[in-house]
Order: structure tokens, then C-alpha cells, then sequence
């Protein structure tokens, strides 16, 4: 007879209390041993320990009725009455370890599944505790790491990963245990020879009654792959204003042409003024213009050459296969396509820009890379605005070896500012009939401890974009005046006429005409002596304010003209709008006078709308006979060129004064 509890009915169905010996096949469970065959009724464990007297422990006891098997565990101690020796019961526990028992065949067969695919894996297959102690890893790790799996085991997952990426792994590993659920993370791991390979773990808990048993882990060599998304997302990351490449993608696409050993030129340009239509329009007209520009430049550009903006008004053009000749003929073909005039909210602008070209041969005796390339390039482009704008200047050994660096520039260009060094030379305006200098042009000049005398093509583009200008321009003026008041003191100077250049960065600055007239006051120089040379494109930029300040400039009796005319398009267009007193022809036309039908043509037509108009005409860079000796029987009455006089320090000019020698009509 048997007494069971409470717990033998949820689990069996049977009722507590007294129940027969044959309780559980009355039930319609049937017996079994551990290894799943019957068990006959008088070698139960319970039947075991009274019969023999000694406690049973641990037997696994298995029960089925239909479909359903239980297993359970079964310990059983026989009980004595004292004084007697033999057991007259026993107690038996009963333990359920069917779940257990399940889980552990599960574990059994995926570990076994597992080892077999681990073993097989390109990818590294891992098991780890909870704690993240590693308990295998498979042979993959010797081709993605260089390491022994036996390097891995033993040691926590976090070994031989990058010190940055540690957080995220156990952030990912504490997740993944607290959700039971799959993750992925992506991490770098430390190769044996000493480089970082990104990989990415997929990890997955093995859970039994609840608890996580363990990690498996899946891990692959991601690195070309995290490579070439960095460089999709970079590309994708273009210049906003233009949609050109930026300088990220632009970097890139170099180091790729490089790796690959291909040939390429690089061109770096700079718009000439830029800062002009920027201050003068505005930021939205720069934008326009931007824009304008990028479009150019890439309907210039072959298919697969990259065109980029690094910021401002740069730009990059890289053309892969293309060698110096090439280059030099792209960068004409940009800048004849940039020249045409751009309609900017308005007005017409002309666009040129200096650049600089880097030619790469590909091979490997030439070991610059992508940024000493863009450096070399942005070197050559400076060279090239200090040549005079419009200009392109291919790199060589010579050019990099004395880079002039803007920022230099500048430095050097505030303190010679303060300390004098800028002087100013004169190149007399010569009335051709007589040969007399009737007047004379002030032309800037920096005194370099360095470098020497400085003309204005190495230093003036900086101090327009510096705003330097503003100041420069200013002692230019104050210096001349004070002196050509002097000058007109001498015998047959009396009307000694002075010129100046000004920039439109200087015509805007609200207090420049103050300035001039003090100037005038104080030196006793007549406003009517004095006049102001400003490139016809100034009157392209804005025809608001500087046509303004143009005018109350003209108002205070000051004159103006029209220097380098011709050189910007259509500037006839705009003649009218503007009280000029004369015009600048262009060397560039002089040049073939005499020779060249067409420049012939070009400056008879301008002398005779000048003429229209009540200008007068005046003929910039005079160097031979014939082009004086045309100039004369055309009417044009004054000339400045080297033929007449170079431009002189003010000592030699004072010279010429009183010495009174009509050079031009002596020949
Ligand atoms: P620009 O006003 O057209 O001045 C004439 C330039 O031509 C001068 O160059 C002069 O030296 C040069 N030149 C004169 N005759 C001949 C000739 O027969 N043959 C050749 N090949 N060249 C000749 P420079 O002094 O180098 O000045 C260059 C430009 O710099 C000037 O061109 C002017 O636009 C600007 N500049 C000079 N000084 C100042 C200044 O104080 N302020 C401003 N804003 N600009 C200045
Ligand atoms: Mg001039
Ligand atoms: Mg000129």
C-alpha cells in the first residue's frame, strides 16, 4: 500500500492519498528503464530499497501511456522501525527532467550539427558562455585573423578587438542576452599582422529551461565591403551648391586612379575675382555663378573625368590617361568656355579663371599621393594668378620649390603696408604729336626685403581678395597726388595730369571717396588732374553701386576710363552708361597695328565710337614704330608703351620732367 501527494496528481493524474502497488499501471502508465525497455514491477527503485535496504539515488525512470512519455528521476530510501532492521517502506521523490532531458539531446544534436558547418565555415563559427568567455572557434579564424583557434579559446570576446569598438560589442552581447534575439554588430579585430579587419557577428543564444546556455556566434570579414560603402556614402556626400563631386569624393576618385597605376592630369582652377561679384551682387549671384561655372565645366570634361568643387570658387578637374599636352589643351578649351559671357541675376559677368595642372605619369618612380597631387596643383594655380589672371601654369620640380603661398602673401603684403614698402613708379602719358608726357599713371610697386621689386601681378590678386586693396590703393594715391602736385610746380608741367587704378573692391569701400578728396585738398591737387582707371568689366558687375560711386566721383569733377578696353565682352554695350572721359585700348590690339588687319580694324572702330561718344582714346603698350607711327595717322593723340617710356621711379621721371626731351617725336 502507497501514499502519495499532491504533486504525483499533476503530474501522473493520480489522487493523493492511498493508492495500490500497482497505482501506475492502473493509471495506464507503463514503466520504463533508462535505456526505454519495460521495467518488471518488483525491480522498482521504491521495491529496490525495501527489498534490499539500501537507498537507491538518481535512477532515471521513464513513463508512457499513448503518445506522452515522461522521464523522471527517482531516488528512494527505505524506512526502518527502530529496533528492526528490515525496512518496512521506502520514501521515493520523484523528479520531472523530461524538459532537461529534451533540452540536453537538443543541445547534443545542434552542437553536433554545429561543429559539423563550424568546421566547414569560411565564416569563423564561435560558441561562448553568458560571460562571454570563448569556448571554441573554428579554423576559419587562421584565414580571416592569421590566428590559431586556440588563441581565441579560453579568453573573452573582447580580445583582440579595437579599443573603440569594445563598448559596442558587450552592448550588443548584454542586448542580446537580455532579449534572446539574434544580433548583428559590426567591430574591428586585430589581425596578427598588425592591421584592423572589420568583421560582422551574427550571434544567437542557446537557451534551455529559460536560462541562456550559451552564444554562437558567426563572424565574416566585412572590410571590402565597409570600404566600398564608406566610398558610396562619401560620393553620395557631393557639393550641395553644384552637385559636383566635394573634395571627400574628389580624394577618392584620385587614390583610386593611383592605386590602379593609371596616368592623369589634374587641373586646379580658381576663378579670377571672384570676390568682386560676391561682394558687389551678393551671395546668391555668387551662388548663380557657382553654378554657372560647374556647368561649364562639365560639359567641357570627357565622360569619366571627375569634376569637383573643394569650396569657394575652386575647382578641380581630374582627367585619367591625359598627359601634359592634353592638359594644357583642356585648360585653353575651359577657359574659352568659360569666357563667354553668364547672365547672373541680370547682369553680364565674364569668368575667367587661373589654373593650376599636375600631370601624374602612373608609374611608380612618381610616388606623390592624391593630397600632394591637389597640393602641387594648388601651388601651380597661384603661380598662375601671379603670372596675371587667365593664366595656367603646368607643376614642375621649379614651381614647387618656391610655392607662393597665399597666406605668406598676405602676411608679408599687411606689414609692408605699415612699413612702407609699397612705392609707387610712373609711366608717362605721351601726347604723340609733340612727344611732350602730359601725363603720367601710377603703378603700384612693392619694395621686397626678399624678393626684390614686386609688380602688381604677384601681390594684387591677394589684396583684392584680402581687401588689402583698399589700403594699398589708398597710399598709391596719397603718394601720387602728393607728388604730381609737386611735379606740376616744374616748368611746362603745370597741367601735368595724374592716373590712378582702382580696383571695384576699392569703389565700393563706402569711405574711399572721402578719402580722395582729402587727398586732393590736402596735396592742392585739382580733382580735373586727376583721373581714376577702372576695367570696363567693372561696369559689368553692378550697375547699383558702382555705377554710383563711379558717378559722384565724376560729380566732384574727377575723371574716369576705361583701362585694357576691349578685353571684356560687350563692353560697348555699356559705354553709355557711365560719364567716361577716355578710353585705355589694350595692348592686346596695339600689338598687331601695322601688321594685322583685324586688330587694325578693331581699334579704328573703337577710336571712331570713342570719338562718337566725346571720349578720347589713349593707346596702352606702344613698343615699336609702327604701331606709334599707325596710332598717329589714325588721330590717336596720346600713348604709353615702353617704345615711349617705361614705367620709372619717381626720381628718374623727375629727371625726364626737367630735361623735357620729346622722345617720341625724335624717334
Ligand atoms: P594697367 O593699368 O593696364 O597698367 C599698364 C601695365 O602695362 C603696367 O603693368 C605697365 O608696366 C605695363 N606696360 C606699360 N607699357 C607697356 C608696354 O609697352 N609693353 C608691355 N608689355 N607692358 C607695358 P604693371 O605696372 O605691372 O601693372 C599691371 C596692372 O596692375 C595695371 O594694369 C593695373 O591694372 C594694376 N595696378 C597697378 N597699380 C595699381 C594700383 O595702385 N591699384 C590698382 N587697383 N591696380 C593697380
Ligand atoms: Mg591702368
Ligand atoms: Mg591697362
Amino acid at each position: 500500500m502507497l501514499v502519495s501527494n499532491r504533486a504525483v496528481r499533476e503530474v501522473l493524474g493520480i489522487e493523493p492519498g492511498q493508492v495500490s502497488n500497482r497505482f501506475l499501471g492502473d493509471a495506464g502508465w507503463e514503466v520504463l528503464q533508462g535505456d526505454g525497455s519495460p521495467w518488471p514491477d518488483a525491480d522498482w527503485p521504491i521495491h529496490q530499497a525495501v527489498r534490499t535496504g539500501v537507498p537507491v539515488t538518481d535512477v532515471r525512470m521513464g513513463l508512457r501511456r499513448g503518445a506522452v512519455t515522461r522521464w523522471l528521476k527517482v531516488a528512494a530510501r527505505p524506512l526502518r522501525r527502530p529496533g528492526d532492521d528490515k525496512p518496512y517502506a521506502a520514501l521515493a521523490t520523484f523528479t520531472d527532467v523530461t524538459e532537461r532531458l529534451a533540452a540536453q539531446v537538443a543541445l547534443q544534436e545542434s552542437e553536433a550539427h554545429f561543429r559539423l558547418l563550424a568546421e566547414n565555415s569560411t565564416d569563423v563559427i564561435t560558441r561562448h558562455l553568458a560571460d562571454g568567455t570563448c569556448l571554441y572557434a573554428s579554423p576559419a579564424l587562421r584565414d580571416m585573423l592569421g590566428r590559431e583557434p586556440q588563441e581565441l579559446e579560453g579568453q573573452q570576446a573582447t580580445e583582440f578587438v579595437h579599443v573603440e569598438d569594445r563598448a559596442r560589442l558587450i552592448s550588443a552581447l548584454v542586448a542580446l542576452l537580455r532579449s534572446g534575439e539574434v544580433s548583428t554588430v559590426r567591430y574591428r579585430m586585430a589581425h596578427r599582422d598588425g592591421r584592423w579587419v572589420w568583421v560582422e557577428t551574427v550571434m544567437r543564444p542557446v537557451r534551455a529551461e529559460g536560462r541562456v546556455l550559451e552564444l554562437q556566434s558567426s563572424t565574416r570579414d566585412v572590410t571590402a565591403r565597409m570600404e566600398s560603402e564608406q566610398r558610396l556614402a562619401r560620393l553620395a556626400l557631393g557639393d550641395p551648391l553644384t552637385g559636383l563631386a566635394n573634395r571627400a569624393a574628389l580624394l577618392q576618385h584620385l587614390e583610386d586612379l593611383l592605386d590602379a597605376g593609371q596616368p592623369l592630369a589634374l587641373l586646379f582652377l580658381d576663378l579670377d575675382r571672384f570676390k568682386v561679384v560676391n561682394d558687389s551682387l551678393g551671395h546668391s549671384a555668387g551662388d548663380e555663378l557657382l553654378r554657372t561655372v560647374a556647368g561649364r565645366l562639365a560639359g567641357t570634361c570627357r565622360d569619366g573625368d571627375v569634376v569637383a568643387r573643394l569650396g569657394g570658387d575652386e575647382f578641380v578637374v581630374v582627367a585619367a590617361g591625359l598627359a601634359e599636352e592634353g592638359a594644357v589643351q583642356l585648360a585653353e578649351r575651359v577657359q574659352t568656355v568659360l569666357g563667354a559671357p553668364v547672365e547672373v541675376s541680370g547682369h553680364e559677368l565674364v569668368v575667367s579663371a587661373s589654373v593650376g595642372i599636375v600631370v601624374h605619369d602612373g608609374g611608380a618612380t612618381d610616388e606623390r599621393d592624391a593630397e600632394a597631387l591637389l597640393r602641387d596643383a594648388d601651388v601651380s594655380m597661384y603661380r598662375a594668378k601671379a603670372k596675371g589672371r587667365a593664366r595656367a601654369v603646368v607643376w614642375s620640380e621649379a614651381t614647387g620649390q618656391a610655392p607662393v603661398e597665399r597666406l605668406t602673401v598676405e602676411q608679408e603684403l599687411r606689414s609692408a603696408l605699415e612699413c612702407g614698402e609699397i612705392t609707387v613708379h610712373y609711366q608717362p602719358q605721351v601726347e604723340l604729336s609733340s612727344g611732350r608726357v602730359v601725363g603720367v599713371e601710377a603703378l603700384a610697386r612693392w619694395t621686397h626685403p626678399r624678393r626684390g621689386l614686386l609688380a602688381p601681378a604677384s601681390f594684387l590678386d591677394v589684396a583684392d581678395d584680402t581687401g588689402l586693396i583698399v589700403e594699398l590703393g589708398r597710399q598709391v594715391l596719397h603718394t601720387a597726388a602728393r607728388q604730381v602736385a609737386q611735379w606740376r610746380g616744374l616748368p611746362g608741367c603745370e597741367e601735368l595730369a595724374l592716373s590712378v587704378n582702382l580696383s571695384s573692391r576699392e569703389l565700393l569701400d563706402p569711405g574711399q571717396l572721402e578719402v580722395a578728396l582729402d587727398v586732393l585738398r590736402e596735396t592742392g591737387l585739382p580733382a580735373g588732374a586727376l583721373t581714376l582707371e577702372v576695367l570696363e568689366s567693372v561696369l559689368l558687375d553692378a550697375e547699383g553701386a558702382v555705377l554710383r560711386a563711379l558717378a559722384s566721383y565724376v560729380e566732384h569733377g574727377v575723371r574716369l576710363a576705361l583701362d585694357d578696353f576691349g578685353t571684356g565682352s560687350s563692353s560697348l554695350l555699356h559705354l553709355r552708361r557711365v560719364p567716361v572721359a577716355s578710353v585705355k585700348i589694350d595692348r592686346a590690339f596695339v600689338l598687331g597695328l601695322g601688321r594685322d588687319r583685324q586688330d587694325e580694324a578693331i581699334v579704328r572702330a573703337l577710336c571712331s565710337l570713342t570719338g562718337d561718344l566725346g571720349m578720347s582714346c589713349i593707346a596702352e603698350g606702344v613698343e615699336e614704330d609702327e604701331q606709334r607711327d599707325w596710332l598717329v595717322a589714325q588721330g590717336v593723340l596720346v600713348a604709353q608703351g615702353y617704345l615711349l617710356h617705361r614705367p620709372l621711379p619717381a626720381a628718374a621721371l623727375e629727371a625726364l620732367l626737367r630735361a623735357d626731351v620729346p622722345r617720341a617725336v625724335r624717334g
